[in-house]
């Protein structure tokens, strides 16, 4: 079976990715960056769904680490193959423009965005090659709206987006399809300084989302059922726009 190579698989929305994806029977690639007894009970919770689990740490920041890291796994399974990628590693940084530090610009953009060329840039040759791919993008309903305190983060999303779009164009002849997921407000880690108390009555269906309400729609696009759709972005926000 092909393998799901999933960019913050360690927690959150990327773990229950990587569940999701084994269930539908995908050997499954757990990166992440520094968490890994995180990391771990992931691959615990892919390995009692009967599938393979291997951790793949790096940065997806660091260009020259995650090609190593990437160009590694291939030469150590030459008869294997990734057939999905997700990237779904990202961070927050919020802060309002005008007090905004250099480098919770750079973090951002270079981890959210940086992260998805560095990591696709690597892969792609290889689905290319074998004429069968499917990335899928974790955005943010902050890059189709903008969100006040994250113009780096929405940034970085709407970056995503439009690179979603031009990639779908470019390798959907070769039977690679390239999808985006913009979550609204998921209770994640990444989350958790928010009070979902103060919030949801913003949301028309008054609750944040799960990150296995995510991962769902993440296993449609990983699916055959989505055969036919390339360059979307799927919200999912309880009806928050
Ligand atoms: P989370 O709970 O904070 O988890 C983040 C994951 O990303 C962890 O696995 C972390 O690994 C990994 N990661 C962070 N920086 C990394 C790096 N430089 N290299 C490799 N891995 C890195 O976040 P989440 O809420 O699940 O968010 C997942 C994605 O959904 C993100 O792209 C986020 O922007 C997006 N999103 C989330 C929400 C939400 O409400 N939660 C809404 C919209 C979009 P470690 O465990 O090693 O730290």
């Amino acid at each position: 079976m092909s393998y799901a190579l999933v960019t913050g698989g360690s927690r959150g929305i990327g773990r229950a990715i990587c569940v999701q994806l084994a269930k539908q029977g995908y050997d499954i690639l757990i990166n992440y960056s520094s968490n890994k007894q995180a990391a771990e009970e992931t691959q615990e919770a892919v390995e009692q769904e009967g599938r393979k689990a291997a951790l793949l740490p790096f940065n997806v920041g660091d260009r020259v680490a995650c090609r190593e890291a990437v160009e590694q796994w291939y030469a150590n399974n030459t008869d294997e193959k990734i057939e999905v990628l997700v990237n779904n590693a990202g961070i927050r940084k919020d802060n309002l423009m005008v007090w905004m530090k250099d480098e919770e610009w750079d973090d951002v953009m270079g981890i959210s965005l940086g992260g998805f060329y560095n990591v696709t840039k690597s892969v792609l040759p290889e689905l290319i090659k074998e004429k069968k791919g499917k990335i899928i993008n974790i955005v943010s309903l902050s890059g189709l709206k903008g969100l006040p305190g994250q113009t780096n983060y929405s940034a970085a999303k709407a970056a995503v987006i439009g690179a979603t779009k031009s990639l779908a164009q470019e390798v959907a002849r070769r039977n690679i399809s390239v999808n985006a997921v913009a979550p609204g407000f998921i209770r994640t880690e990444m989350t958790e300084d928010i009070n979902e108390k103060d919030v949801k009555g913003l949301i028309p269906m008054r609750r944040f989302g799960t990150a296995e309400e995510v991962a769902s729609v993440v296993g449609f696009l990983a699916s055959d059922a989505s055969s036919y759709i390339t360059g979307e972005t799927i919200s999912i926000n309880g009806g928050l726009y």
